[in-house]
């Protein structure tokens, strides 16, 4: 059974995506378990998939990337969540925000900030959701304020991927108070993590995503020269309602592989076990389950690939991509929760694949956008 097969990948996925299978066989998925027990950050698998050539590599040739498209990191995300979602996480967002800066940023920026990611010199991250706030992109408090030729960032941000050991993370925050031009009232600006007045901690842990970690972070009289302002003031929340629908696509990935891994775990578990003198796998009522979960999958899938192509060409691409992060993370939760049945008293164990998976599946139907607003998203895109 191989679910993550090619069918529906693109040609020039397909060498990205096996040498993702390579890399998570070897890396991620024998150092799942421990790495969840641990919490840990998994700096050393990090590493090695630098060595692989498959961390921060979107980043284009002309920075000191290989310039991986929107297929080819959905490839490698299907593959890196099947094995552990934690490390898959961290991997992934080695570069989080570095798309933004390389569409506006200046050529500048682009030189001293993307290069060093490329070259895995640095990590990055990306600082929208706040204490407070998180689905209301318009409802952020962090201010940004002009003073001279700097701006002075107060004000906290939440949950924020790496904002602990990244160098620098890309910051959204308030440098308008129009209230009848909502949108236009942000701006995202690159905050190297050593400014005096930006202070981040380690948010509590988590019950999922375990090898992964989130900050909280404070903003106190934060100074940051003018020059870290990306593209044009006011411009932030277009800017980042844009980038998340490639990161919905690649959520929808998370999905996918999470999904996988629970078709796999269920399957090998009702095959390998006995009831009423039968092989569980025998009643037809199972067979019906796994039949739902791999049907499911693959329409979850082929919207995903599909998904993939609409907003790589810029084709009504807000609308695709919320509809593939749905369909993607609600799957891999119906797909885990059925697995877990199916296992028993044993999908309790906290050991098992399965009540990884299961605690895993709660966390991408939240990030980057939770369902409720891709659902007012697909509803408000859609022609009716
Ligand atoms: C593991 C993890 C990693 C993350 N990484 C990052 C990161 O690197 N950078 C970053 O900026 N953020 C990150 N986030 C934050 C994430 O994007 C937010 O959690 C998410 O956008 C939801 O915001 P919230 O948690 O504030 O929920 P809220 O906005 O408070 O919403 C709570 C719930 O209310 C409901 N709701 C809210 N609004 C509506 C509505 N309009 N209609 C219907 N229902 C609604 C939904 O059920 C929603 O789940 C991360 C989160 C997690 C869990």
């Amino acid at each position: 059974m191989d679910l993550l097969d090619t069918t529906v990948v693109p040609e020039h996925a397909h060498e990205i995506k096996e040498d993702a299978r390579e890399f998570a066989a070897e890396h991620i998925a024998p150092n799942a378990a421990e790495y969840y027990e641990s919490g840990k950050y998994p700096w050393e698998i990090l590493e090695d998939g630098m060595d692989a050539g498959l961390v921060a590599q979107d980043i284009s040739e002309e920075y000191g990337g290989r310039g991986l498209d929107l297929h080819q990191i959905l490839a490698i995300a299907e593959e890196f969540y099947r094995a552990d979602a934690g490390i898959a996480l961290t991997l992934q967002l080695a570069s989080f925000g570095c798309a933004i800066v390389e569409e506006y940023g200046n050529e500048e920026q682009k030189e001293e900030y993307l290069r060093p990611v490329a070259e895995n010199e640095q990590i990055s991250g990306l600082a929208v959701s706040e204490p407070e706030t998180g689905s209301d992109l318009a409802g952020m408090d962090t201010t940004a304020e002009k003073d001279g030729d700097e701006y002075v960032l107060n004000g906290e941000k939440y949950w924020i991927g790496n904002g602990v050991e990244a160098q620098w993370i890309t910051v959204y925050a308030k440098t308008g108070d129009d209230p009848n031009n909502r949108y236009g009232n942000y701006s995202l600006f690159i905050v190297p993590t050593d400014t005096e007045g930006y202070d981040a901690e380690h948010i509590p842990e988590k019950m999922g995503f375990r090898a992964s970690k989130q900050a909280h972070i404070e903003f106190n009289d934060a100074r940051i020269p003018e020059e870290n302002l990306i593209g044009t003031e006011g411009a932030g929340f277009y800017m980042v309602a844009e980038f998340f629908n490639h990161g919905r696509i690649i959520v929808g990935g998370h999905g996918l592989g999470l999904a996988a891994a629970a078709i796999e775990e269920a399957a090998d578990f009702v095959h390998d076990r006995s009831a009423f003198g039968r092989n569980v796998s025998e009643f037809q009522a199972v067979q019906h389950i796994l039949s739902d979960m791999r049907t499911e999958f693959t329409a979850a899938r082929t919207l995903n690939w599909q998904a993939a192509d609409h907003v790589a060409n810029k084709d009504n691409a807000g609308y695709w991509a919320a509809m593939a992060k749905v369909k993607s993370t609600e799957t891999a939760n119906d797909c885990a929760e059925r697995g877990m049945q199916l296992h028993g008293g044993r999908s309790v164990l906290t050991e098992n694949r399965i009540s990884r998976v299961y605690r895993d599946v709660r966390i991408p139907v939240i990030y980057e956008g939770a369902n409720e607003i891709q659902r007012n998203l697909i509803y408000r895109q859609a022609q009716w």
